[in-house]
């Protein structure tokens, strides 16, 4: 074996050169990693909507020993509380064994994704095809919505006050809908035009059923009998739909991609598998040296408005109603406090390299990205996490072994975007962006690399814990 030169001991000391996580890792390491993948992917096909994920989550949590939050109470060490926002985002906290004067660890990830959702009055007939018009969610290339089998989940509730939860296309031997295209053969215009402009929201209609009602003859008789089998079904009638929240999302289950079976392909990774991993943390950092929380919230892929999203004051609230259980205000523990803003980057793709800086850009397999700040054009829009406090996230992960890499969304000017930090940081707390990188980011099958998955439960677990 020859012996490394000099020039090359050097830059191994001077330079910054990220690698394929595996090279670092046991066998074992790699085993355990594939597994926590495996409960992921449970969790991904249980869990389709931030309604779904959120009772998912309570679930858990209160079997781990969380329990409803009482501002009146007084909690010690290693007490375990939830808040509940609107059935719709949700707050863990352990307390930890130094007062909060001291500061929580914040770990903040979304659990809505981007999809299809209903509009108010959404059923039609036209050309004896019953549809149901939609209204998108989030950031979405509306092409990739048309042609794949969708389900539908959701909640509604009757003129009686009862509700009734919906989640069908998803189980073996239940229907599917889909969003049709134009054939080939007939697109010339449509082709021609701009990707954003070929196919346009309001064509975003969903096929839902082609028989008529009985023999009768008259007008929307599919209409009907499709509205007379959601009636049997629901217990609904049209006027019902006008409040309800449903939501087409893709069918496909949670997938191993590859030969090597090293990654996953699914639906709704942005953000669940950050959501997922962090939850995992939570519940494995049983006795914390600060007071751990960990949010699970709604609404990021829309602006993170409305009361159920981190730009509301459900945080900021919960924080102080812990705070004054030791008798603290809110915004001086806010002061002390320290978050991870929990969500995806992109992954590099060799298909598309001339959107990245590759000296900047997050690779697959190469552990958690950190992201300094996120933004479109002059960093605007973006929490510009301070030098001191990434250093010490980064000095963290490597003390702890956790493999990490910086990344930048995509070049200067090519876009851009946001996430949760920005509204945190706004409460004064020190946050920086840490989570998976993602192929296809934001299609109805985006695709992450195990070792990531993984990566970022270790992440989350040594923050927790630090
Ligand atoms: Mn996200
Ligand atoms: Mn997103």
């Amino acid at each position: 074996m020859c012996e490394k030169s000099k020039a090359d001991m050097l830059k191994d000391e001077l330079f910054y050169s990220p690698e394929h996580t595996s090279y670092a890792c046991s066998e074992q390491e790699i085993k355990t990693a594939d597994e926590f993948c495996g409960d992921y992917m449970e969790f991904l096909n249980k869990c389709k909507t931030e309604r779904e994920a959120a009772a998912f989550i309570k679930e858990l949590a209160e079997k781990e020993g969380y329990v409803p939050f009482d501002p009146s109470a007084k909690y010690k060490a290693g007490d375990k509380v939830y808040s509940d926002i609107h059935s719709k985002a949700l707050i863990l906290c352990t307390f930890g064994r130094q007062g909060l004067e001291n500061g929580a660890k914040i770990v903040a990830s979304h659990i809505d994704s981007p999809r299809l959702d209903l509009k108010p009055n959404p059923l039609y007939e036209d050309s004896e095809l019953a549809l149901f018009k939609t209204h998108y969610y989030g950031g979405i290339k509306k092409y990739q919505w048309t042609a794949i089998p969708l389900s539908l989940h959701g909640v509604v509730f009757r003129r009686d006050g009862s509700s009734v939860t919906v989640r069908l296309g998803d189980g073996e031997g239940e229907p599917r809908f889909v969003v049709t295209d134009l054939l080939p053969h007939l697109d010339k215009k449509q082709a021609s035009k701009p990707l954003e402009d070929a196919i346009l929201g309001e064509n975003l209609n969903i096929l839902v059923g082609s028989r008529p009602f009985g023999q009768d003859k008259g007008s929307e008789m599919v209409k009907l009998n499709i509205m007379k089998l959601i009636n049997e079904k629901y217990g609904i009638t049209e006027a019902d739909f006008l409040s309800a929240e449903l939501e087409a999302v893709p069918a496909f289950p949670a997938v191993d991609i590859g030969f090597d079976r090293s990654m996953i392909g699914a639906y709704g990774h942005d953000d669940r598998v950050c959501a997922y991993p962090s939850v995992m943390a939570a519940f494995a950092a049983k006795a914390p040296e600060f007071t751990a929380v960990t949010v699970v919230t709604d609404k990021e892929e829309i602006g993170s408005d409305g009361n159920t999203g981190l730009n509301s004051a459900y945080l900021k609230h919960f924080i102080a109603d812990i705070a004054a259980t030791q008798g603290l205000k809110g915004r001086d523990v806010l002061r002390a406090s320290e978050c991870l803003s929990a969500d995806v980057n992109a992954g590099f793709d060799p298909t598309y390299p001339s959107v990245h800086d590759k000296m900047n850009a997050a690779f697959l397999n190469r552990g958690i990205v950190v992201t300094k700040y996120t933004g479109a054009r002059g960093k605007s829009g973006t929490n510009d996490a301070n030098a001191e406090y990434a250093a010490k996230i980064q000095r963290l992960f490597d003390v702890e072994k956790v493999a990490w890499q910086t990344g930048e969304l995509g070049k200067v000017d090519e876009g851009g975007g946001g996430t949760v930090a920005k509204y945190i940081a706004n409460l004064g707390v020190q946050v920086i962006d840490v989570g998976v990188p993602v192929l296809s980011m934001h299609a109805p099958f985006e695709v992450v690399a195990k070792l990531d998955v993984y990566a970022a439960f270790k992440g989350f677990k040594a923050f927790l814990e630090s």
